[in-house]
Order: C-alpha cells, then sequence, then structure tokens
C-alpha cells in the first residue's frame, strides 16, 4: 500500500500493491454474487480489506479497483505526482516531459 494521488477522485488515497489488489479484486467479484440489500453489505468483505489495509473508510467498491498502483505510471520527477498510466509520456499536473525508462 501506497499513498498516491488518484487522477479520478483528485486526491490522495492509499493505493493497493500488486498482491492486495489481487485480493481486493476476488473480493469486489465475490461481491456481485452475493446477495445483499444495498452495495455496502455486499461488498462489505472488500470494503474491510480496504479499511483494514490503509484506515481509509471507503465506501465505494468501484473506486477500490482504480486504487492500484500498477494501473498508474511511476511519480512525475518535478511534481511527485503519478504518470496517468505506465505509459504516459508527460505529466498532465505540471507538463513535464518523461524521460525515457524513469
Ligand atoms: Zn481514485
Ligand atoms: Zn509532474
Amino acid at each position: 500500500m501506497k499513498e498516491l494521488w488518484c487522477w479520478r477522485c483528485k486526491m490522495t488515497v492509499p493505493m493497493l500493491d500488486k498482491d492486495e489488489f489481487e485480493i481486493a479484486k476476488k473480493l469486489y467479484n465475490q461481491g456481485f454474487k452475493t446477495n445483499g440489500i444495498n452495495i455496502k453489505e455486499r461488498f462489505k468483505p472488500l470494503l474491510d480489506y480496504y479499511t483494514g489495509l490503509t484506515g481509509f473508510d471507503e465506501t465505494v467498491p468501484n473506486a477500490i479497483m482504480h486504487h492500484a498502483i500498477h494501473q498508474y505510471g511511476p511519480p512525475c520527477g518535478k511534481c511527485g505526482k503519478p504518470y496517468r498510466t505506465p505509459k504516459a509520456s508527460y505529466c498532465p499536473a505540471c507538463g513535464n516531459k518523461r524521460k525515457e525508462n524513469t
């Protein structure tokens, strides 16, 4: 787990690493097969897992599904925000051009 800027949420959120995200994904898929009166109940195992890991009280299961470190690029050398994708060539936050292989 690592706190990173999220382009969609427009705030710094706890992002999951690959192993953590694999588990979250399983719990997310289970949520669809579970009967519950509402989203919060059906995805409770996922939300509990995320909160236990991060201390962040997330209530939207879908948000967790884009909070994976590997879905983003490395942090920008200038402003520290992660590139929007692993292959992005510049940073939209500060306009910094990414040097190759960094
Ligand atoms: Zn987000
Ligand atoms: Zn930047």
